[in-house]
């Protein structure tokens, strides 16, 4: 069931990049695997997925040992600084910078081992106050703020959506990021790229393809219902 979903979520990713115009190759679907065990996750790895979100520190540093070494992992979650350690060099991104404190503790452990960790400034673009994301304005002055950092390096944006019957509803919202990334591009701040949009969960994300997408966050379409009471 699993490797049907995510082919099936691939088509529908394909369908939305032809009707827009767009290139397949410049979205990558991550599977959103929080609550699931290891086992749904080698599943989905052998129908082709290669990008794993998790919002949780401890969860993914538990899969990220039982699972290929090729995998890109993504931290979409809200994250507390005191976890920050334990991701630097093993995650491929994290979506979820909402705030100066937070960029400040990453660029301090990236630059003590010695890397440089991409990274995401998430926005709250619907004004949603228990997404932890930022305002619009907000966000564009953290951009420009945590942009000095060293250790850092900042790739684009991204924004939960709130939750609608229609997906349509969110379309909005999805324009409304990726004009504030192209604002931001036009600024030329430094160590950032505003190449990637993070936009788009399994009620959404075709919308949120049409409208500029470079990742899309699908869990449900793919695994089905998450209970969290196991
Ligand atoms: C859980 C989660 C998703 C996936 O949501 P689905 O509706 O199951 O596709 C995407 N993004 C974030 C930040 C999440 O926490």
């Amino acid at each position: 069931m699993i490797a049907e979903n995510y082919q099936e979520v691939s088509n529908k990713i394909k369908a939305a990049c032809d009707k827009a115009g767009r290139e397949y190759e410049d979205v990558t679907l991550i599977t959103v695997s929080k609550t699931k065990p290891v086992s749904d996750l080698r599943e989905a790895y052998d129908a082709g997925s290669r990008d794993f979100g998790e919002n949780k520190v401890q969860e993914m540093m538990d899969k990220i040992p039982q699972l290929p070494s090729d995998i890109r992992w993504h931290m979409i979650g809200h994250l507390q600084r005191n976890k920050v350690k334990y991701l630097i060099g093993k995650v491929y991104l994290i979506h979820s910078v909402d705030s100066v404190r937070l960029a400040e503790e990453i660029s301090k452990e990236s630059v003590k081992a010695g890397v440089v960790t991409d990274i995401l400034v998430e926005v709250n673009v619907a004004g949603e106050e228990s997404k932890f994301g930022t305002g619009t304005e907000e966000s564009k002055a953290l951009v420009r703020e945590i942009a000095k950092f060293p250790g850092i390096h900042i790739k684009g944006l991204m924004t939960i959506a709130p939750y609608v019957e229609d997906p349509e509803e969110n379309r909005e919202v999805f324009k409304a990021l990726k004009k504030m990334s192209e604002e931001l591009a036009a600024e030329n701040l430094e160590n950032t790229e505003m190449t990637t949009l993070s936009m788009g969960m399994t009620g959404d994300y075709e919308v949120a393809v049409e409208e500029g997408a470079t990742f899309v966050r699908v869990g449900t379409g793919i695994f089905g219902e998450r209970n969290y009471n196991i």
